[in-house]
């Protein structure tokens, strides 16, 4: 098994989430006490976060390439990018490992197609929702439709990532909350709901729901130990 290279810490809520759905998929695999060997770099999210509000990306990928490097230096096979939004960055940081990048974006669109949906609605920080690198990767290189929250609900999904689920922080009312607006999405044409932000699936689950929730966390866990074993 290949050894799996984790940046972390963006947020930390998240970054255990990886970890435990690693080791536990890792185990479901391989049986008995079996683990994944993996190494994590997790930085501390509080200034990144700044920089990301000041849109100052170019210094944050000077931080998480340097961090990168750091994961191929402690010995790993190829990089997980424990976010979504941090995708934006992902081609630049490529450019400055020897080691592949997981793309987060790939494996969420490989399970969205298995499911034969066409149509999809995107949650994540406003970022991901705004910004091109997600909607475009998903509409150029895998043919989705994508549809994205209107203007006053992109700040609700994005205060709450931040200000609640950053911190460990689950609510009732934000999980209602981003059901109106998964249910409006539904409404409008969406056959499936991206989580695209690696907290989210804190909040929502699919259970509550009749429609196909992608869990962006879990299944790029999960590909990260497919990658591990079968590459
Ligand atoms: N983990 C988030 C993501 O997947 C970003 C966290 C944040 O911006 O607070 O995009």
């Amino acid at each position: 098994m290949k050894t799996i290279g984790l940046l972390g810490g963006m947020t930390c809520e998240s970054s255990c989430e990886y970890y435990r759905i690693i080791n536990e998929v890792t185990r479901e695999k391989l049986g008995g006490i079996h683990s994944a060997p993996s190494v994590m770099v997790s930085v501390d999210f509080a200034g990144i976060e700044v920089l990301m509000e000041q849109g100052k990306w170019d210094m944050i990928l000077e931080i998480l390439a340097a961090e990168a490097r750091n994961v191929e230096k402690a010995g790993a096979h190829f990089l997980v990018l424990c976010t979504n939004t941090m995708h934006k960055l992902a081609d630049e940081i490529q450019k400055q490992i020897q080691i592949p990048i997981l793309n987060i974006i790939d494996a969420v669109a490989e399970q969205i197609k298995a499911r034969g949906i066409h149509t999809i609605g995107l949650l994540g920080t406003r970022f991901t929702m705004e910004q091109d690198f997600y909607k475009e990767r998903l509409r150029q290189k895998h043919r989705l439709k994508v549809m994205i929250p209107s203007r006053e609900e992109i700040k609700t999904i994005h205060r709450i990532i931040v200000d609640e689920l950053s911190i460990g922080e689950i609510r009732e009312s934000s999980n209602k909350l981003y059901w109106e607006i998964i249910n409006r999405l539904v409404e409008e044409g969406a056959e499936g709901i991206i989580l695209g932000c690696t907290e989210i699936p804190l909040l929502v689950h699919e259970k509550e729901g009749n429609i196909p929730l992608f869990d962006t966390t879990r299944i790029h866990a999960e590909a990260a130990v497919e990658y591990a074993l079968n590459s």
